[in-house]
């Protein structure tokens, strides 16, 4: 008449899968594959299986969204913002000792320059320094733009690491 019923479960500390007749539930037993006491039952296969998947099923972040190459690629960009801010063109105005405009001149991060170093000559009175904010935005527009470019393209290509190291 009725036929012994059946109850799936995993092993909580191996995950191997065990089978037991339903009477036996709650019971102490031994694991069939790792050999460990476990009480039958009290991890109920399905709600294993579903904890999975939530965990599988979870969002990935921005960061392990992208692959390899484009990894690289923001990598480089970066740096290519950061050498663009390092050699920045700045317009260096040089005053007379009675105040009067003397020349114009464009130097590359006046970081590099010590803009507060008085000037060598006695003729010159001090410098004056100002940000050219045309060139610097544009060079960023043209990154970003190069950039968003690439990063597109690069969706779905095969990691460059993997072919450098296949051609070695
Ligand atoms: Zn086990």
């Amino acid at each position: 008449m009725n036929a012994e019923q059946y109850i799936k479960t995993l092993c909580p500390f191996c995950d191997g899968s065990i089978e037991f007749p339903a009477d036996a539930l709650g019971q102490r037993a031994d694991c069939p594959h790792c050999h460990k006491a476990i009480v039958l039952g009290s991890v109920e296969a399905p709600a294993q299986t579903e904890k999975a998947l939530s965990t599988l099923n979870q969002p990935p972040s921005a960061l392990n969204q992208m692959n390899v190459n484009q990894k690289i690629l923001t990598g480089v960009a970066l740096l290519g913002f950061f050498v663009t801010v390092c050699i920045a063109p700045w317009e260096r105005i040089t005053y007379s000792e009675d105040h009067k405009f003397l020349a114009k001149t464009t130097v590359y991060s006046p970081v590099w320059e010590q803009p507060s170093k008085q000037p060598d000559n006695p003729y010159i009175e001090r410098y004056e320094y100002r940000l050219l904010w045309s060139p610097l935005l544009g060079t960023w527009i043209a990154i970003g733009v190069l950039f968003t470019g690439s990063f597109f393209l690069l969706k779905n290509t095969p990691s460059i690491l993997e072919f450098l190291n296949k051609k070695r």
